[in-house]
């Protein structure tokens, strides 16, 4: 569904990505796990449309996301194409971005009518389900403010699938979280996982949770992916020094 082909970026001089290859299926559940720095943020703005390879190609179905101009530059390949995409990508990030001054329900239903112009009471009927999912059913009225940060993150989860994505990107969504709240939201992730029809791509530190959940994962280290299989070759027996030390930190 989606094919990187020795994709790099840079930031000016900095080469952040040094040939990516990589192919995510239809509802398959990817990891990608590696240090700081590695460029595991960058990947998923790449995926997230938001940015552009410096050289490369990334695929869509059969259909190349962008082409380089005469002066070197990638603009959109066909704007039509790039729309349908940003339509099918679901994203949750480590800082929510919850609308702060609208309800839970109201920040679900947004997008369903000013992107996808449903009718407000299918929005509204969707959006109350999404919240159900995410146990959240009982504070559609609450504000952002007068919710846990895990609960919070639950909303931003609820927000993300009313738009029926083909994918869903999670950018180290428990990271900003206290430890007592990391449970509740990788629950919803699993649940989430097991229903099966979306592709995830999950940027994490949680390995049993990778472990549980990815049917494959990636190990970044600085800009190239190191190290790619199933979640039990790449977390519990690969021999790659450098994965085993930073596997050390997190396990
Ligand atoms: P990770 O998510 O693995 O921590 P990132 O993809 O965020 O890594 O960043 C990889 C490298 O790219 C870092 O050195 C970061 O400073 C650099 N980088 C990311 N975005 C930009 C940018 N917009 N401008 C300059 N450097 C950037």
């Amino acid at each position: 569904m989606v094919t990187f082909k020795d994709v790099h970026k840079s930031f000016g001089d900095v080469d952040v990505l040094k040939g990516i290859d990589l192919e995510i299926k239809p509802a398959e559940k990817v990891a990608v796990i590696g240090p700081s720095g590695s460029g595991k943020t960058t990947i998923i703005r790449m995926l997230m449309t938001l940015e552009q390879p410096t050289s490369g190609d990334i695929f869509v179905g059969d259909q190349n996301l962008w082409k380089m101009e005469k002066n070197g530059e990638f603009v959109a390949a066909n704007e039509k194409h790039l729309r349908e995409v940003r339509g099918d990508i679901g994203m949750v990030f480590q800082h929510f971005n919850l609308f702060p001054h609208m309800t839970i329900l109201e920040n679900c239903m947004t997008a369903p009518i000013h992107v996808k112009k449903e009718a407000k009471k299918v929005a509204r009927q969707r959006s109350i389900e999404m919240l159900e999912k995410v146990g959240l059913g009982d504070k559609l009225d609450n504000y952002p403010s007068q919710l846990s940060g895990g609960q919070k993150q639950r909303v931003a989860m609820a927000r993300a699938l009313v738009m029926r994505p083909k994918v869903m990107l999670f950018d180290e969504v428990t990271s900003a979280l206290d430890p007592e709240l990391v449970g509740e939201v990788l629950e919803v992730i699993r649940d989430i996982a097991k229903e099966g029809e979306m592709a995830m791509i999950l940027v994490t530190h949680e390995m049993d949770f990778a472990l549980d959940v990815a049917d494959k994962v990636l190990f970044l280290d600085e800009g190239v992916i190191a190290e790619q299989g199933s979640a039990s070759e790449v977390i519990e027996h690969s021999k790659n020094d450098r994965l085993q030390s930073f596997l050390h930190r997190f396990r």
